[in-house]
């Protein structure tokens, strides 16, 4: 039996998002909200989990109230708790903030039956920056597998985990000791269609939320307060112009590159 925690982050359906040309942020007005694509993988991996080897799988999510949603979709897709992180004191957060918080989560659940593996996305679709699967690893001192694109298998007795993790050019086979920390690809397969009653069950499933003292925080390691990085500006890069073509000058090879010595000393690209 395992004991599996999936995290998952509501983002903006970022198809939809647009900067404002004014104000250089994100519009985010009328945007839907989704469960991050790789977290898809993530509930997935979690219910095959626990298909495979018995066990239950809870979600955690870090968001505003509205993330409940999130969670209710999740558990339409066999997971068998939700459980949502919400706290203004939670506003703000930066990575290092937020794997702080969904690690004192996880320390809680642990408290309560010891947990094994731990399933987070590669990467999120709004802040992009896959630190927070590893940060949480770290702060628990479990092992960690990135890159994870098939769970080959657990060996629930020995407490080993064995992993195929997908690089670029190259396939790594690779074993763990539970408890680990794995994050998933896109490779892993996404949760199989939702039935309607399975549906309703998730609408119907109480889903708790813990503020900051249920999780044992103080409020300077979470928020602003506890993060150091912050997104000063968001903007889209302008757009590259065409480069210059320099004609083949019928069929004169040396003049071309003579044309071209030129341009690249006088742009500074070589010294003369
Ligand atoms: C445009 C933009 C840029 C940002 N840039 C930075 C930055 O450079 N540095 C920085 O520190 N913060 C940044 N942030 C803030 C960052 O989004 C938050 O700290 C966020 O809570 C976690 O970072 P991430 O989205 O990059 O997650 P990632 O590290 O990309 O997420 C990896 C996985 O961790 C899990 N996870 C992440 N967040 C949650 C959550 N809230 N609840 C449950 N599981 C979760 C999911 O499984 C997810 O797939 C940025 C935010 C935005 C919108």
């Amino acid at each position: 039996m395992l004991n599996i925690v999936a995290c998952i982050k509501q983002v903006p359906d970022t198809t939809q998002v647009r900067i404002d040309p004014e104000t250089n942020t994100l519009v985010r007005e009328g945007i839907p909200a989704i469960i991050n694509p790789f977290d898809m993988q993530a509930i997935q991996a979690g219910v095959e989990l626990k298909e495979r080897y018995g066990g239950r799988c809870t979600m955690l999510c870090m968001g505003p109230p509205m993330a409940v949603e999130a969670l209710q979709k999740g558990l339409s897709y066999g997971t068998d708790h939700g459980i949502l992180l919400s706290d203004r004191a939670l506003v703000g957060s930066d990575t290092l903030a937020t794997s702080a918080a969904l690690a004192s989560a996880i320390r809680k659940l642990d408290k309560e039956e010891r947990v094994d593996i731990v399933v987070c996305g590669k990467q999120t679709i709004d802040g992009d920056t896959a630190q927070v699967g590893p940060g949480i690893a770290t702060r628990l001192g479990f092992s960690q597998i990135t890159y994870v694109g098939k769970i080959e298998s657990v060996d629930v007795e020995g407490r080993r985990l064995r992993a195929r993790r997908i690089l670029e050019g190259a396939e790594e086979v690779v074993e763990a000791p539970l408890p680990v920390l794995l994050t998933v690809l896109k490779e892993i397969g996404e949760p199989r269609y939702a039935s309607l009653p399975a549906v309703i069950k998730g609408l119907r499933t109480p889903v708790p939320v813990w503020g900051i003292e249920e999780m044992a925080m103080n409020r300077d390691e979470v928020g602003l307060a506890g993060s150091p990085t912050q997104v000063r500006r968001i903007f889209a890069p302008p757009q590259r112009a065409g480069g210059e073509i320099i004609a083949s000058d019928e069929g004169n090879p040396d003049r071309v590159a003579a044309l071209l010595l030129d341009r690249l000393l006088a742009d500074g690209v070589l010294e003369g």
